[in-house]
């Protein structure tokens, strides 16, 4: 197989936190198509081209046999590339575990990654409902999402995480309802995560404040079933 070349940002040795139950390093690839305005990693996102040759980054593999047991596929987004998936399968027979991160704009990709049993495990951004989904994420059109959203609910060979980053200048509770709804249609399984937004040092792509409103997390309804966790609230739910 001809080695795959890729845009790759940068590459996170090693992390405990990223990839469930796995030993793992993370891949960032340059450039996103989404403008969210509470983007932590403007340079990735704005980022044309790779910083590291995807040759170093399969040699930092080969020498990490044994030590790492996880590759985490994330951006910026991964999946705007076609040789992502020729890059998951030298990953994969290189003996790793693959989780992919993506906002789940290019379902025919997702689609192809699951098909060749390239994928161990997917966290998909749950960005905002239908009628916030422009301001949030710069694109009008939601049908690539809901195909891909559709396309990991309707599977259960793959662990699925769904997330939403809360910013409450952009977000609120009724919106939170109403992607929980949304996923309870699409009997999800997973874990769904509501994730607090963090003012980064180096500030945000589309120079976000820090929210004036916190949302606090025992004031969203929770199905019964329906598993839902929360990160980087200071006031967690009670149980
Ligand atoms: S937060 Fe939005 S802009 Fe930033 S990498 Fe994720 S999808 Fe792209």
């Amino acid at each position: 197989m001809p080695e795959p070349c890729l845009p790759i940002h940068d590459l996170t040795p090693f992390t405990l936190q990223d990839f469930p139950g796995k030993i793992a390093c993370i891949v960032w690839f340059s450039g996103c198509n989404m403008r969210c305005p509470y983007c932590h990693n403007p340079d990735v996102v704005r980022g044309k081209s790779g910083r590291i040759k995807t040759s170093d980054v399969l040699s930092f593999l080969a020498d990490r046999r044994g030590l790492l047991d996880g590759v985490v596929l994330s951006g910026g987004e991964a999946t705007l590339y076609p040789g992502i998936a020729d890059f998951a399968q030298t990953v994969k027979s290189m003996g790793f575990a693959v989780k992919l991160d993506t906002n789940g704009t290019r379902p025919r990709i997702l689609r192809h990654l699951l098909d060749k049993g390239l994928l161990d495990y997917v966290a998909l951004d749950y960005k905002a409902p239908a009628c916030k989904f422009k301001a949030v994420t710069g694109i009008q059109d939601r049908k690539s999402f809901d195909a891909s959203l559709a396309l990991l609910c309707g599977q259960s060979a793959v662990p699925v995480e769904i997330r939403t980053t809360v910013h409450t200048d952009l977000t609120d509770k009724a919106d939170l309802a109403a992607i929980i709804a949304d996923l309870e249609k699409h009997e999800f399984r997973g874990q769904y995560f509501i994730q607090n937004f963090r003012l980064p040092p180096g500030g945000t792509l589309g120079r976000m404040p820090q929210p004036a409103r916190s949302l606090s997390p025992d004031t969203i309804a929770r199905p019964q079933g329906f598993d839902i966790a929360f990160r980087g609230f200071t006031n967690m739910p009670r149980k």
